[in-house]
């Protein structure tokens, strides 16, 4: 079976994502090790290091799923900051606050179900916002970006961690064949669902390539934008300024 994800109207996409991580929640970190082989760690670890974030800083991390990211801002923005970890999925949210109570994490932590493209804040709250393999869930990108400019704060900075266009043709064969046939099937092995896998390997293949992203983040009203490339442009990291 096939999800035919290029097929489906923008109404059902919501749906059809809503689907995909309420069923992979609970597999989702296992899963994430295995199908990067530990390496999303170094891109997390690569994200928090530019994203220059100090202590008593107001952080946002959107799409953040199961706390990776704001696990590490909790511990950096210690008692006087605030770490906001928002996720448009109940499941992936529950999966990830029990996780970061479990662990200690807690104080600075607030936990919030919103859509990227509509946030709950006001104007100018945060220091930083992260956006970590979630954009391109997200079905209007742009509207996303616009209102994450918002609810920064002037000078603060957005960073996008995403999957992007490889620039070498070795390497995107590769990582087509590994995407397309081995991660569905080790989606259906460790999860028990090669669909939501499968989509997920589409969702990346049409996510926009590092330029497009860059020139949409200047559009909604970001400046000193710049990415870096990181394993041969299978991920890039997008940063931008609020100005
Ligand atoms: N940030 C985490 C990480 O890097 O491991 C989780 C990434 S996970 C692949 C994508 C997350 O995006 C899911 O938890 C999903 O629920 C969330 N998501 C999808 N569409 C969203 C939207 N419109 N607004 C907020 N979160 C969304």
């Amino acid at each position: 079976t096939h999800f035919g994800y290029r097929d489906v109207p923008e109404k059902e996409k919501e749906g059809l994502v809503a689907g995909v991580f309420h069923s992979v929640a609970s597999s989702y970190d296992v899963m994430n090790d295995l199908m990067s082989m530990g390496v999303h760690r170094l891109w997390k670890r690569f994200t928090i290091e530019l994203s220059a974030v100090r202590p008593g800083h107001a952080v946002l991390d959107i799409a953040g799923g199961t706390g990776d990211l704001a696990r590490q801002f909790s511990r950096i923005v210690g008692d006087k900051g605030r770490v906001v970890l928002a996720d448009i999925n109940e499941s992936m949210l529950r999966v990830g606050r029990d996780k970061l109570i479990d662990q200690g994490i807690v104080g600075n932590m607030e936990f919030v179900q919103a859509n990227a493209e509509c946030l709950p804040f006001p104007d100018n709250t945060f220091d930083c916002i992260t956006i970590s393999f979630g954009l391109r869930n997200v079905t209007d990108k742009d509207a996303a970006l616009r209102s994450m400019c918002r609810v920064l704060k002037p000078g603060g900075r957005l960073l996008i961690l995403e999957f992007s266009k490889t620039n070498n043709p070795l390497l995107t064969k590769a990582y087509d064949a590994y995407s397309f046939s081995l991660l569905p099937m080790m989606g259906k092995l460790v999860a028990g669902d090669s669909e939501s896998y499968q989509y997920l390997a589409e969702s990346i293949r049409m996510h926009p390539d590092q330029e497009t992203l860059e020139g949409m983040m200047k559009d909604a009203g970001f400046v000193n934008t710049v990415y870096h490339n990181m394993t041969g442009g299978i991920v890039a990291l997008h940063k931008g300024v609020k100005p």
